[in-house]
């Protein structure tokens, strides 16, 4: 045996150099079933041999054996046989259970082990090179998937522990923050209807499907049945043999379905490979119906095997004279050009079916390219690649997915969910005659009539059963209203005054906000005063009119002490006599509270100061009387024109600042929500308010909380979103909006998370604003219809009527002057009786001749002289004059126009004046 070693050495060595027998023979194991395998390994070995450039010498021999893929004992006598022939690789076998008794024998004999099987438990053989890709990658390409999807949360069905290999990165880069993923294995048997029942009333929509490629078409199938491959349903499916997968049936269904695939069906090398085996099929008799599209990943991974290691052993066989020896297993001889050939085929870099084939130095496939197929009308089409360095790339523009998109709408009958509120949705009257949409009007029936004649959809309306926007119930986990409809599928729209909210984004997607808007105060008119008939006292308060009172005695008394004090307001009562008896000063108490109200009412006097220092007192108390009479007119001009109102709140803070007034929200809506998640603390201080108020201050919708807000005699204020507020001040004019907006946001039509229509109806609402069509619906609805621009008319007239002043404003002042007339009138009276009665006691007549007397006079009404009746000259004047002057002859002045001592003047003598002078 050693000598014909040794011959066959010294042969290769001097003869053949290089070494390369004529025949090299390669082992192909395969299991009873692999009719493509066994194929695509002879149709490689054919077209290797017939290329001259690509193996230029000898020839190779496939040596095939077919065993049972879990018989381990035949398959170690098979390999046995091929090592004693001499091979220089073996292939194969696909099964996991055989595979490892071919691995152990080549690593024994150092020959080159190629396999093409997914093997999720990879060892490190040295003799062992498998072409699948490496497990883990494969595991980060679905990762990088999952993620360029935005899938948030999902549910794993997988239906092997093997399978959970190629999902370990997926489930080690979902961190424990994020949203929960379910994962599901699925069972024994045929029938996964239950499991799947279970998804979906789970309301999972995002489906990561790890399952064998016989078993896809079947599971989708049985989804279909169970109402999970609707439109808002994905699957990914981890299967590389997807592309294989009859799908007919879904093609025209809603569902997305992804997946990858290493083979390109478009390939020319592919599709000569398949036009060479299908000739090879009836070569040999057999129909296993191979097409492009029909090509397993093993498959041209075997055909690829066999082109590398071809290549690998011509490179090799130049530098280094290859030979191959035949080799007993029992004795445990080792091939001197198995390494070397394995560590050529580790380095090869070359293009293959199932993309470049490289690996790194332990012999793994991690750098490979994947193509992303998604199925569509066409079947699975691609849609992008993913490389190791780059992750995934898409090559679908935005526009071709739109047009996709938007071809699917077509025809499509949407269920919009919506509640009824003015004016976005109201029952059109009278109520019961219409059927389906003409049922209900509004603006936002008139919007999504609008956006479908864009995207050319038809639409059903139907209201949410509990009425409500949507709302996440903190303990339940669950939401309500539209959000609700929405994820249960129910719907494919949901549109009425729903605010875009972040924790509403997180369960459904939304579109462009179509209306912007804020939270604001609903509040009642302030309640005009009636107009007060002493409103010209308003201007000062009554404090400064009590001062004003007491400074003007003040002063009075100030003036008629200086004027004392002084010697310059002493003067002689009689200028023509330089040496008069007595002096006298005009400042008696009287004449000093007149001089004052003289300045104050700005009229003067007829006497003035002489002396500085009452001169000094009159200049002070004008100036006084100056500003405070200035500054009176000018707030009785705005007072007398300006209706008073109750005290009332401005803004928010002002609502937060008490308690009388009761304030509230729309239950379980956005604007309550604000409130409640505010770090703001005067809105967390109203949101305790609100919450510990009883009776409760919520309101079930906006038209509940106006309700109370009208009849609340302004004891309750309505939190509300500025555009319904808007609404409601048009038609109810005593309701006004107070302050401004609390926050920022707007209204948008909702869609089930990852709606693929989310673009689309996106598209014509901004194409809606852009054409001023939604500025036009807003008019119609808020300003036209429905009573709008009622209140428009009373805030033009009561503006005209502002500055008009009514006697009620003035009419005080009316008061006062008559009531002073009557006064004065009462006095005179007085006075008259009073003097009638000295007349009376003068002339020693009685009172009432005397009162006849006087009376007559007065009555006569003409005359501007009153004669003195000197006592006894009664009789002479024969009662020809009425009435007697003597009540006043005297006055207060004698005839040198000096007072009189009984007049309030005060004359002293002289000699007593110049005393003190
Ligand atoms: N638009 C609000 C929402 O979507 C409801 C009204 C409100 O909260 O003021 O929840």
């Amino acid at each position: 045996m050693k000598i014909y070693l040794f011959i066959f050495v010294l042969y290769g060595a001097f003869e053949l150099t290089p070494g390369l027998p004529d025949v090299v023979h390669i082992g192909g194991i395969f299991g009873p079933d692999d009719y493509d395998l066994e194929l695509a390994f002879r149709y490689a070995v054919d077209r290797i041999n017939m290329d001259r450039n690509l193996f230029p010498r000898g020839r190779l021999n496939p040596l095939i054996e077919k065993v049972s893929p879990s018989d381990s004992f035949q398959t170690a006598k098979r390999v046995c046989n091929m090592t004693e022939q001499g091979v220089a690789a073996i292939f194969g076998p696909s099964s996991r259970l055989t595979s490892s008794i071919v691995q152990s024998t080549c690593d024994t004999l150092e020959i080159p082990h190629l396999e093409t099987r997914w093997d999720p438990k990879p060892h490190h053989r040295s003799c062992l090179l498998n072409l699948h890709p490496y497990p883990q990658s494969y595991s980060r390409a679905l990762k990088d998937l999952l993620k360029a999807m935005q899938w948030k949360s999902f549910t794993i069905i997988y239906e092997n522990n093997e399978g959970l290999v190629r999902l370990q990165e997926v489930l080690k880069a979902h961190g424990p923050s994020e949203y929960p993923i379910t994962v599901r294995q699925l069972g024994e048997g045929h029938d996964h209807r239950p499991l799947l029942k279970q998804i979906q009333a789970s309301s999972e929509s995002h489906i990561l499907l790890d399952c064998s490629v016989d078993k896809i078409a079947e599971i989708l199938r049985q989804a279909k049945e169970v109402k999970m491959m609707e439109d808002y349903q994905s699957y990914v499916i981890t299967n590389l043999d997807l592309h294989t997968v009859d799908v007919e049936e879904f093609r025209f269904g809603r569902t997305n379905i992804t997946g990858f695939r290493m083979v390109d069906p478009q390939s020319t090398s592919l599709q000569n490979a398949v036009h060479d085996w299908q000739y090879e099929e009836v070569r040999f008799g057999r129909r296993i119906n191979i097409s492009p599209n029909t090509v397993r990943t093993e498959t041209a991974l075997m055909h690829d095997a066999v082109h590398l290691f071809a290549r690998a052993l011509v490179e090799m066989d130049r530098s280094h004279p290859i030979n191959t020896s035949h080799l007993s297993c029992d004795a445990a001889e080792k091939w001197e050009h198995g390494y070397k050939l394995i560590n050529y085929m580790k380095f090869m870099d070359r293009p293959g079916l199932t993309g470049h084939i490289r690996f790194d130095v332990y012999g793994k496939r991690v750098d490979f390219p994947l193509d992303i197929i998604e199925l569509d009308r066409d079947g699975f089409v691609k849609t992008g690649f993913w490389d190791y360095r780059s992750g995934i790339n898409y090559t679908r523009t935005e526009t071709e997915k739109l047009t996709i998109i938007s071809e699917s709408l077509q025809n499509k009958t949407f269920i919009v969910s919506s509640r009824l509120g003015a004016p976005y949705l109201m029952e059109r009257e009278p109520k019961g005659t219409f059927t389906g949409n003409d049922r209900y009007e509004g603006y936002s029936m008139d919007l999504i009539d609008e956006v479908s004649k864009i995207l050319g959809f038809k639409y059903v309306f139907e209201l949410v059963p509990d009425g409500r926007y949507g709302s996440l119930d903190p303990k339940t986990k669950k939401w309500d209203g539209l959000v609700k409809q929405l994820l249960e599928k129910k719907a494919d729209l949901a549109i009425c005054d729903l605010t875009i909210t972040y924790s509403r984004e997180q369960a459904v997607d939304f579109t462009m906000p179509f209306m912007n808007l804020g939270i604001s105060i609903l509040y009642s008119k302030p309640v005009k005063q009636p107009p007060n008939l002493f409103s010209f006292l308003s201007p000062l308060s009554v404090d400064v009119w009590i001062y004003m009172a007491t400074a003007y005695l003040g002063v009075s008394v100030v003036l008629f002490v200086l004027a004392r004090l002084t010697p310059y307001e002493w003067n002689n009562p009689h200028p023509c006599n330089p040496d008069p008896e007595e002096l006298e000063t005009q400042f008696n108490l009287l004449n000093c509270m007149w001089f004052a109200i003289g300045s104050l009412m700005q009229q003067g006097c007829d006497f003035l100061p002489k002396a500085v220092s009452t001169r000094m007192v009159a200049g002070m108390w004008w100036f006084f009387t100056l500003i405070m009479i200035s500054s009176y007119t000018a707030n009785l001009a705005a007072f007398l024109t300006v209706e008073r109102m109750d005290v009332t709140i401005e803004s928010a803070e002002d609502l937060a600042k008490q308690t009388k007034i009761k304030y509230g929200a729309v239950e379980g809506g956005s604007t309550a929500g604000f409130f409640k998640d505010s770090n703001f603390s005067t809105y967390q201080r109203m949101w305790s308010f609100m919450e510990s108020a009883r009776p409760p201050v919520f309101a079930k919708a906006n038209s509940e909380g106006v309700e109370r807000v009208s009849k609340g005699k302004r004891g309750y204020a309505f939190l509300m979103e500025s555009t319904s507020i808007e609404y409601v001040v048009e038609k109810q004019c005593d309701l006004t909006q107070v302050g401004g907006l609390l926050d920022s946001k707007g209204y948008g039509i909702a869609l089930p998370l990852n709606s693929p229509y989310r673009t689309a109806v996106s598209g014509a609402v901004l194409k809606l604003q852009e054409g001023g069509k939604l500025h036009m619906l807003k008019t119609k609805w808020w300003k036209e219809k429905q009573g709008g621009g009622l209140c428009k008319e009373e805030k033009s007239s009561s503006v005209e009527s502002a500055n008009e002043l009514g006697l009620a404003n003035v009419g005080g002042v009316f008061v006062v002057l008559i009531s002073g007339m009557g006064a004065a009138a009462v006095v005179a009276v007085l006075e008259f009786l009073w003097n009638t009665k000295k007349v009376a006691v003068e002339d020693r007549t009685t009172f009432k001749a005397a009162l006849q007397e006087e009376l007559r006079f007065v009555l006569k009404c003409h005359g501007s002289t009153k004669p003195i009746q000197k006592a006894g000259a009664k009789e002479d004047s024969g009662g020809k004059s009425g009435g007697t002057g003597r009540g006043n002859s005297q006055g207060p002045y004698d005839k040198y126009g000096v007072v009189n001592k009984s007049s309030k003047s005060i004359v002293i003598p002289q000699a007593e004046y110049l005393n003190k002078k």
